[in-house]
């Protein structure tokens, strides 16, 4: 998928909004500050290419990016703030849901997970999501270079506990860190 330039398309805020199901995508899920825009940033080789997800008023958009001619990758909003309003979360969450029961051409979502946090509950309710959407997943784990070794394997145990419960799982789990490179090659073999 990556053997061309990526660049970003557009923010979608609805889904009259999103470009024509022309080209397969994969979508890029997490809470928020779980290293997302980094995540992008290292698989596509471009520094600050996903830095408008983390604009505020950005948040909330879907964002496209194409990459060659074939291909988009789609960066989800970042869910789990603490602070944002009710209205805000439920209009982003029925976006959510309309775009993954929705999009034919979505091929797998990958669902980021904060190694040093493990599952948490708003990761399950996406999780949920999409097994409910019928969308394969398989899980990242993001910042693997800031956890202790002796609080990995238990934490991998939670995430395998986790994903065993959802049938949309793929039980392979991707370990990554942006910031020292680790996995970001495994990950794109795998997109
Ligand atoms: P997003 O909100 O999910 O898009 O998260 P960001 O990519 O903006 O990252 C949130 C914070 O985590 C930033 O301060 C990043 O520098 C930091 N971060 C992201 N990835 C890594 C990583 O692999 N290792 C470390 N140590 N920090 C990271």
């Amino acid at each position: 998928m990556f053997a061309g330039e990526t660049d970003f398309l557009k923010g979608v805020v609805k889904m009259d909004g999103l470009p024509p199901a022309e080209r397969i995508e994969v979508c890029f899920a997490g809470r928020s500050n779980v290293g997302k825009s980094s995540l992008i940033n290292a698989l596509t080789g471009r520094k600050a290419l996903a830095r408008a997800s983390n604009t505020p008023g950005r948040t909330q958009e879907i964002n496209y990016f194409t990459v060659g001619e074939d291909h988009f990758l789609v960066d989800l909003p970042g869910y789990g703030y603490a602070n944002a309003p009710v209205a805000v979360v439920e209009k982003w969450q029925r976006l959510l849901k309309q775009y993954l029961s929705g999009r034919q051409t979505l091929r797998r979502a990958f669902v980021l997970i904060d190694s040093r946090h493990g599952v948490k509950k708003v990761d399950e309710e996406i999780m949920k999501l999409l097994d409910t959407s019928a969308v394969t997943f398989q899980c990242v784990l993001t910042k693997e270079d800031k956890i202790k070794e002796k609080d990995r394997e238990p934490m991998l145990r939670q995430v395998r506990a986790a994903l065993s419960r959802h049938p949309a799982a793929f039980p392979e789990i991707i370990s990554t860190s942006s910031e020292k490179g680790w996995g970001i090659g495994t990950l794109r073999a795998v997109i």
